[in-house]
């Protein structure tokens, strides 16, 4: 767990609390895609399964999730957003996720779609262009 004064994982430059310990206690949801997408990677970083299933959408929403303790998060990239704005519907994010598996550094690439229902930002999916994950 993430105390409410360190920096956010996200690398905002925040603490967590001003940051995604907002949106993972449910004060307020992210405007935006980019800021949803930031605080399912905190939410990785402090296993809070709970919130990614909860900001899943519900067509692609796995039924539970099991989240990998041997990966350490330990850096966010954002590449670029398409989209995914106060006005939009649909929002695209890329994204470098850089963690360490057993002291070995990997990283995830992905392109992940976002769509919204009832004005809330859900992920939908990786975009089918996507580099595999993993
Ligand atoms: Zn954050």
């Amino acid at each position: 767990m993430i105390a409410q004064d360190e920096r956010c994982p996200c690398l905002s430059g925040e603490t967590y609390s001003a940051c995604c310990g907002r949106f993972h206690s449910g004060t307020t949801v992210p405007a935006t895609a980019e800021w949803l997408m930031r605080s399912r990677y905190s939410a990785f970083c402090c296993g809070n399964a709970q919130y990614l299933l909860n900001t899943w959408h519900p067509l692609t929403r796995p039924g539970s999730l099991e989240l990998d303790a041997q990966l350490t998060w330990r850096r966010l990239d954002i590449v670029r957003t398409e989209h995914g704005g106060l006005l939009d519907e649909e929002g695209v994010v890329e994204f470098i996720a850089h963690y360490r598996e057993g002291g070995i550094p990997g990283q995830q690439h992905e392109i992940s779609r976002f769509r919204k229902v009832d004005r809330q930002w859900y992920y939908l999916d990786a975009a089918p262009d996507s580099a595999p994950a993993g």
